[in-house]
């Protein structure tokens, strides 16, 4: 019973703006519609940019490894 109520007030944050209790997986506050600091929008950003790198840097390996091949079958 108390740890169920531990896990949930780990996810309770402070509006920035209003200052009641709301949970961190809300990207607006419930009571004054303002905009929350904490939110997975921030963290699902950061990860699409990692994953656009990695991308980037898998299609440059396969633009070098195709050119090697070119030129090694031309000369
Ligand atoms: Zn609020």
């Amino acid at each position: 019973m108390k740890k169920s109520i531990t896990n949930y007030e780990k996810h309770v944050i402070k509006c920035p703006s209003c200052g009641k209790d709301v949970l961190d997986h809300m990207a607006i506050c419930p009571y004054c519609q303002g905009k929350l600091q904490v939110g997975y929008s921030e963290l699902s950003k950061k990860t699409k940019k990692t994953v656009k790198i990695v991308l980037w840097i898998i299609l440059g390996a396969l633009a070098v490894t195709l050119i090697i091949l070119k030129v090694l079958d031309i000369f």
